[in-house]
């Protein structure tokens, strides 16, 4: 039998569905690339497939990619068909209706860009899209209209023109890089970037965002952690959202990051039949903490096209929180975000914990439901301001 998801161990998965004799090559993050699974004939003589999923992966073929490295094909359970790791990354037949409130441009970045690769949405930070492939595809990837090489939009990138915005921009003090998955470039590629983008004084904090270190713990070898080391300060957002995701081989990748100074934090989205209960959640955020991850954001899912099956109601997220603040340690509860469809930005959702706001006094309830009245300060009298300086003289030596 598998180990509860809500086990804090952390497990590896290998082999897996492959031979002991692949387990070898198993630690090469290049052989992990080769043998991603990527066509219906190589999934399904791993796992029998249902109905729902052999649809969506013979529609997938021209929107956005399937793609599943060894590493984390082994989360999945065979013998589940709701299994929190297939509902990811294997495509469903649902994938194909467009819901009515779904757009291709969810976050609306395409009108955002100066150059092209540059979303400039806020007065101090840029995301700068840097590479258009990941390692694993996800279902709900907020850019699948550029991700994968497969749809009929590409991301269109131009480096150069990029630094010479930020060289000009002298604003921006904050660079996110994207994709696509940066840690999916070469070393020696990402080291010029970061070099190129140290070189900008004004650019204080540069950080990464990647699910590298989940999908392909075998890219974060000393090599990368020594050469990111020297573009601090560094910072790296990974993308976890499920407990099960938490292996052996990812805590010691993650390890090796925190060792070479590198603060980490995680953005999950909320998913329906993933993540979607406090248990999960709890978990999840429990077994970042044992691999020094701070949690960061907590996303309502992009209303990307196709997504429906793996949405919930912004209830569903806020009650999630609920069971969270004051249960269980303030470091592990990530800020909840709806990122504005159509271009607001991040826009945080909190639950409700003031119950009456008079002027005076505020009235607010704890995580427990306990009633407490914070009052605003009384001003001090001038009378009694008297009577304390009178004191204060007769004190003088
Ligand atoms: C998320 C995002 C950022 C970074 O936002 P933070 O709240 O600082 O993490 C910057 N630019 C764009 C376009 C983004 O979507």
């Amino acid at each position: 039998m598998r180990p509860s998801d809500l086990d804090p161990a952390f497990i590896s998965h290998a082999p897996g569905y492959w031979s002991s004799d692949d387990m070898e090559k198993w630690d090469d993050y290049r052989w992990q690339l080769r043998n991603r699974v990527n066509t219906l004939t190589d999934l399904e003589s791993r796992i029998h497939l249902t109905d729902v999923e052999r649809a969506g992966v013979l529609l997938a073929g021209n929107k956005l990619a399937m793609s599943i490295t060894p590493h984390f094909f082994n989360l999945i359970d065979k013998e589940d068909p709701d299994c929190p790791i297939r509902r990811q990354l294997i495509p469903r037949i649902e994938e194909g209706w467009t819901a009515p409130e779904e757009l291709s441009d969810p976050c609306g970045e395409d009108s955002h860009m100066p150059v092209p690769g540059l979303v400039h949405r806020y007065p101090d930070r840029v995301l700068f899209l840097v590479t258009d492939r990941c390692a694993s595809y996800c279902r709900y990837c907020t850019r699948s209209r550029v991700v994968s090489g497969v749809g009929e939009q590409h991301l269109e990138m131009n480096w150069e023109a990029a630094f010479q915005y930020l060289e000009k921009h002298t604003e921006v003090r904050d660079v996110l890089l994207s994709g696509g998955d940066p840690l999916l470039l070469t070393d020696s590629i990402l080291d010029r970037l970061l070099t190129r983008l140290r070189s900008i004084p004004h650019i204080q904090f540069v950080r990464i965002g990647s699910r590298i270190p989940i999908f392909l713990p075998q890219r974060i070898t000393p090599e990368l952690c020594a050469m990111l080391k020297k573009h601090h300060p560094l910072f790296i957002s990974i993308h976890t959202n499920h407990p099960r995701e938490l292996t052996s081989e990812v805590r010691d990748g993650l390890g090796r990051l925190a060792d070479a100074g590198i603060p980490l934090g995680n953005q999950s989205v909320l998913l329906r039949g993933v993540n979607d209960s406090v248990e999960v959640q709890k978990a999840l955020v429990h077994k970042l903490l044992m691999c020094r991850v701070r949690p960061y954001y907590l996303y309502q899912c992009d209303l990307i096209t196709g997504s429906s099956h793996l949405r919930t109601s912004v209830a569903e997220g806020v009650s999630i929180i609920e069971g969270l603040r004051g249960h269980t340690t303030g470091y592990a509860i990530p800020q909840y975000v709806i990122d504005g469809p159509g271009g607001g930005g991040k826009i945080p959702i909190n639950p409700n914990y003031v119950v009456d706001a008079t002027p005076g006094k505020i009235t607010l309830r704890n995580y427990e439901g306990g009633i407490f009245e914070y009052p605003d300060p009384t001003p001090i009298s001038e009378a009694t301001l008297e009577d304390l300086h009178h004191q204060a003289l007769h004190r003088c030596p």
